[in-house]
């Protein structure tokens, strides 16, 4: 059996596999994410493949038509729709499932070509408040760190993440490593026990959105302990006297830890220097989830803890390629290319690039807005490409409702019945991992291929093909006419060379001349270059700005519910909810909830609760487990309509944001549980 090599299409440590038609899977041992390791989901890919609930051809309506007829629809009602109403007036809603390819033909023709930046993605659910946070902190959207990184630190900070079960082969390198030097430490911040808590040395069990006051409370300490590196700053740095003043005045009762665990973490991170914080959804997932980035880049950027080996902030993405989305510009606040829609010079080399008729010149609506739109009747036509926002955005039936309210709806997806698909008025047969080739950027920015090593089943097509032939229906059939994955991307590093004078962190030069079909995983801007080792920042005198942060209100409801994802299930389980083996480990909907509270509720073992909040219930198996705090509860996102009648997690789940990033804060949200039944 001849072997593929390609990426997993799960999480964002973004492992190289091998793969054959017959379901053989390996990790590949040359890929330098994974060096030949897999988790259990990455390993089960194979008893995935399967045709089962696949959608193979067009349909309009329910039933079924052909490609022409299928894609003159979507065109003509997406043009229809800008002739009268603008281009404000049609929305695409893509996915880190697309890939970089899929992504940069979507972000062109919205932006250049439609003259609108409704482009968002499902993305912004897993990494908006970090982008935010390092434009704010470095003047770029950039990630400096490396897995490498988490290798030579002699302390990980591990915060509002659960590395064990959403980026397993990442905390295989990490146990590997403190196993090979047993002075290596491990902090994990997470109000719950997980399988991450397991291998730390300290576990704070932090109050929900206690983590500003956490690491305000930290920059405080280094202060006081004259442990800030006064040179670095000076040179490098701009707002640390405002950030210090600001982290002195936070009270560290917000955090929910004791003096004993506060001062053990302060001491800890204070004398030791290479320090890696490594972070993820209990961060991003957060209504100050940008002010948590800061508080945590706040201590890097005082101390010099940055761009030296085995140190530095680190934000790991939870989609395969969230961070090729965001390299092309696919959320609705970004341009392309790392460039930014509110800048004249900036839109006007990507226009000349292009050759587009017009360019967007103002932000679009970021995810939760934009269904909020499609509420208000706002929007008159939309693509959903690849995901499922009526399970898996916060208050989810509203948004199917909203969904429901738009009077044209596409989705391109490979399965046939999703929750969002029965809203869809016309249904695009997308091709699949394993089917589709183009490229996908992990978490510490590295480049790899997904390539097939299956036959495209029925009259599935791959998305940048779909994007493109819509395009050219709208009348832009010159700037869309790619015949291959591979003149999208030379087009996309083309784009990147024409923006050379441009001070950005993204540099694709390094695929300037790229052999497409045999392209190695290789980071940019190279390999083993280390962002920040100069100094050097993107801001306009070079210097990074340490931002003043403030601890949010804390509200204080009965049950603050926390949601997540289990080991063995990806997402709504389109993929992983084929595989029995990954079935096994968690098989049904649960909630994990404190002895004390079972109690309290009068709840026993396998007991059915009711969960209620202002925007729907859920009924859920309580797993009572001293790993939940008192007063918190935790449920995974993973069941949809159609895999359980009791409610989904998303429609307990309020559509509260950020502010400043616009990812929707679903960790704490404030709830009921009673027992089911009970009187
Ligand atoms: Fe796939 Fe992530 Fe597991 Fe690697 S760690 S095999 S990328 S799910």
């Amino acid at each position: 059996m001849t072997l593929t090599r390609t990426t997993c299409p799960y999480c964002g440590v973004g492992c190289g596999v091998l793969a054959g038609a017959d379901g053989t899977i390996k990790g590949d041992p040359d890929h330098p994410a994974n060096f030949g390791r897999l988790c259990s989901k990455g390993a089960a890919l194979g008893e995935t493949i399967d045709l089962d609930g696949r959608l193979l051809h067009p349909k309009v309506n329910g039933v079924r038509t052909n490609w022409d007829s299928a894609l003159d629809l979507v065109a003509s009602n997406f043009s229809a729709a800008i002739a009268e109403h603008g281009p404000e007036s049609v929305a695409f809603y893509a996915s880190g499932q697309l890939l970089t390819e899929d992504y940069y033909v979507a972000n062109k023709l919205m932006k250049g070509f439609i003259g609108a930046a409704n482009m968002d993605t499902n993305s912004r659910l897993c990494m908006a408040s970090s982008v935010a946070g390092h434009k704010r902190a470095f003047g770029t959207d950039t990630v400096p760190g490396t897995y490498r990184d988490l290798e030579e630190a002699d302390l990980i900070v591990l915060v509002g993440s659960n590395l064990a079960w959403c980026h397993p082969v990442l905390y295989q390198r990490i146990a590997a490593a403190k196993e090979a030097r047993p002075n290596m430490r491990i902090v994990n911040i997470d109000p719950r026990r997980t399988a991450t808590s397991d291998l730390a040395d300290l576990h704070l069990s932090i109050a929900p959105d206690g983590d500003v006051a956490l690491f305000n409370g930290l920059l405080a300490h280094l202060a006081e302990a004259g442990r800030i590196d006064a040179n670095y700053a000076t040179a490098h740095v701009n707002g640390l006297a405002e950030a210090v003043t600001t982290a002195k005045d936070t009270d560290v009762a917000d955090t929910g830890l004791n003096a004993p665990e506060l001062a053990a973490f302060f001491d800890l991170w204070a004398r030791t220097d290479k320090v890696v914080t490594v972070y993820s959804q209990g961060v991003n997932q957060s209504q100050s989830g940008t002010d948590k980035v800061n508080a945590i880049l706040n201590c890097h950027l005082a101390t010099g803890r940055i761009g030296k080996p085995g140190c530095g902030p680190f934000s790991v993405t939870g989609q395969p390629n969230a961070m090729g989305g965001r390299e092309v510009g696919g959320l609705a606040n970004m341009l392309a290319n790392h460039l930014d829609i509110a800048d004249p010079d900036h839109r006007a080399a990507v226009q000349a690039f292009w050759d587009s008729p017009t360019i967007c010149t103002t932000p679009g609506l970021k995810a939760v807005d934009l269904f909020a739109a499609c509420a208000a009747g706002k929007i008159k036509a939309l693509w959903i490409m690849s995901t499922n926002p009526a399970v898996s955005l916060p208050d989810s039936d509203g948004v199917a409702a909203a969904i429901a309210n738009v009077p044209f709806v596409v989705t391109s997806d490979m399965l046939e019945a999703t929750d969002t698909n029965d809203l869809a008025h016309v249904l695009l047969p997308a091709a699949g991992w394993g089917e589709k080739d183009g490229t996908v950027t992990n978490s510490e920015r590295r480049i790899s291929r997904q390539r097939a090593f299956l036959e495209t089943p029925g009259e599935a097509r791959a998305d940048w093909r779909i994007i493109s032939d819509v395009a050219a229906r709208m009348g832009f059939a010159d700037a869309f006419a790619y015949r291959k994955p591979a003149d999208i991307f030379a087009e996309y590093v083309a784009l990147d060379a024409a923006l050379s004078a441009f001070p950005r962190d993204l540099d694709l030069s390094i695929f300037a001349d790229a052999d497409y079909a045999n392209l190695i995983p290789t980071q940019w801007p190279q390999d083993d270059k280390r962002f920040f080792a100069d100094g050097q920042f993107y801001h306009p005198d070079g210097k990074a700005r340490m931002v003043p942060v403030t601890s949010p209100a804390l509200s204080q409801p009965r049950f603050a519910l926390n949601t997540g994802r289990n080991r063995d299930q990806w997402h709504t389980m389109t993929r992983t909810g084929k595989s029995a083996r990954l079935g096994a480990h968690l098989a049904e909907p649960y909630l994990e909830i404190n002895p004390c509270d079972a109690v309290e509720l009068g709840a026993g073992p396998g007991a059915i609760l009711k969960v209620e909040s202002p925007f729907g219930s859920a009924l859920l198996r309580a797993l009572i487990t001293d790993r939940a705090p008192q007063g918190q509860l935790f449920a995974p996102m993973h069941w949809t309509r159609q895999r359980t009648t009791s409610g989904t997690i998303n429609s307990l789940t309020a559509p509260d944001v950020d502010p400043v990033s616009g990812q929707p804060a679903l960790k704490s949200g404030g709830v009921t549980a009673t027992v089911f039944g009970a009187t």
